[in-house]
């Protein structure tokens, strides 16, 4: 048998931050120090390889640009490896996991992202246990010899969540991830528990796409009970966007008011973009169910179903990316591209 045979990508991130000793500050410090402090990866017998950002940064630093730079690592080293490690900051954590669902298009292998609470040299961290799991799930085979994840997906602590259905749910916990809107991919207790029925499944084996570019020109525009005209229109004629991810009320409900949906009307009829995401943490928009929610896919709003807001404006950048017209977007939008929502 072959040892598996892992990349590790080091973006950065507490998992591998040290204290300054003169401000008392996190910095991200390098690789080297990283693995040092984990010796017990070196009992994994796997053939393990490491790649890190020049610089490592915090994740709240992250742009479409280090999104292209990982999937870049994953595009060259594809052949060469049975899986992608990626160590990750936490804040941005589900944003990058949704891009790269999205820029890897028929990704057969596993990419895990993982990172930590607290930094890999304190006493009590969370960053050991996560990489060593994360290096057995990249590692992980079906009894064919096929990679058991063949998705990018976020590991933190008990479980394994679908990247792009993934959000941070707490800045303390270490169980600091859940996907609201789908089941975990995985279980990790005493062993890791797949759950194949949640695991994406390829029709066809298709070669790996890898498109990285990202269209910056979105943004959210989030609800709220006394919002103006005014404010609403500003938001809505920002210069240079052409995709919004408007968050609404429970099942995707604006106010009814003519203003409201008017300006809505007007700023579709213009070319603009909008995808009707929820603020609950948990459910989706249903289009029907409403008079708020109907009057928005009235005038040309589109339902973003159970998509979580990270897919949603990652998606936005991604379809924009391609060069695609504002009805193409539309087009695209309404169907899942990476299991990132359930129709319904
Ligand atoms: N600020 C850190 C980051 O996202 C937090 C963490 O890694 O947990 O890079």
């Amino acid at each position: 048998m072959n040892k598996p045979k892992i990349l590790i990508i080091y973006t950065g991130g507490t998992i591998g931050m040290i204290e300054n000793q003169e401000t008392g500050a996190l910095e991200p410090f390098n690789f080297d120090h990283l693995i040092d402090n984990v010796p017990k990866v070196k009992m994994l017998d796997y053939d393990i390889q490491n790649i890190q950002f020049a610089s490592p940064i915090d994740s709240s630093d992250m742009n479409p640009t280090h999104w292209a730079e990982i999937a870049h690592h994953v595009e060259a080293n594809y052949e060469a490896f049975d899986g992608f490690v990626v160590l990750h900051g936490t804040d941005t954590m589900a944003y990058t996991a949704s891009a790269l669902s999205f820029m890897l298009e028929n990704l057969h292998k596993p990419v895990i992202i993982t990172g930590s609470q607290l930094p890999i040299g304190e006493v009590r961290t969370d960053g050991e246990e996560n990489l060593i799991t994360a290096l057995q799930i990249a590692a992980a085979v079906n009894a064919d010899g096929s990679p058991t994840v063949q998705e990018v997906a976020i590991l933190f602590e008990n479980y394994l969540w679908r990247g792009n259905r993934s959000t941070k749910m707490s800045a303390d916990n270490f169980n600091a991830f859940k996907s609201n809107n789908y089941p975990s991919l995985a279980k990790i207790g005493l062993g890791i528990h797949f759950n194949p029925d949640a695991l994406m499944k390829h029709e066809a084996m298709r070669p790996l796409q890898v498109r990285c570019n990202m269209d910056t020109s979105v943004m959210f525009l989030d609800l709220y009970p006394g919002i103006t005209e005014s404010t609403l229109r500003h938001q809505l004629n920002t210069p240079g966007v052409k995709g919004i991810v408007m968050m609404t009320f429970g099942a995707g409900n604006s106010p009814t008011e003519p203003w409201f949906i008017n300006a809505v009307k007007e700023a579709v009829d213009g070319g603009k973009v909008i995808l009707n995401v929820t603020q609950c943490v948990n459910g989706g928009v249903h289009a029907k169910r409403y008079v708020g929610s109907d009057r928005l896919a009235s005038v040309g709003v589109i339902s973003g179903y159970d998509i979580t807001s990270e897919a949603a404006i990652t998606k936005l950048m991604y379809l924009f990316g391609l060069g695609l017209s504002p009805e193409e977007v539309g087009e695209y939008l309404r169907k899942p591209l990476a299991g990132e929502m359930t129709i319904g």
